[in-house]
């Protein structure tokens, strides 16, 4: 059971046990960070819709609509061209995959304020 408290007119505190979440429905983000990666309403979020009489289907990323799945196949798929055939040479040779380079990716978290 979640205790949820508007903070502003969009953002919301909700209590959940000794845990503290902060919910902000204008830019569709929650401190666990569910909501913002996913973008999907958390659970944290799905208590606020419910508290505030929004429908929580509407809080979901536009990218998981039947609209944009169906623009996603809506060009034509031809059938891929005809793939040559493996010489005997390469007839049993392990695949490695390919040489890749990954940089490390400086992780920013946006400071959410905790009034
Ligand atoms: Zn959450």
């Amino acid at each position: 059971m979640f205790d949820v408290q508007a903070i502003n007119l969009h953002e919301f505190q909700v209590l959940a046990g000794s845990s503290n979440y902060v919910v902000d429905f204008l830019h569709k983000t929650c401190t666990c960070r569910v909501f913002d990666v996913d973008k999907i309403p958390c659970q944290h979020a799905i208590a606020v819709a419910k508290k505030t009489g929004v429908d929580p289907q509407l809080l979901a990323d536009p990218y998981y609509t039947k609209p944009y799945w169906f623009s996603a196949y809506s060009e034509s798929i031809k059938p891929a061209e005809e793939l040559p055939e493996l010489s005997a040479d390469n007839i049993g040779q392990i695949c490695l995959p390919p040489d890749t380079h990954v940089g490390v990716q400086e992780v920013r978290k946006e400071e959410i304020p905790r009034n």
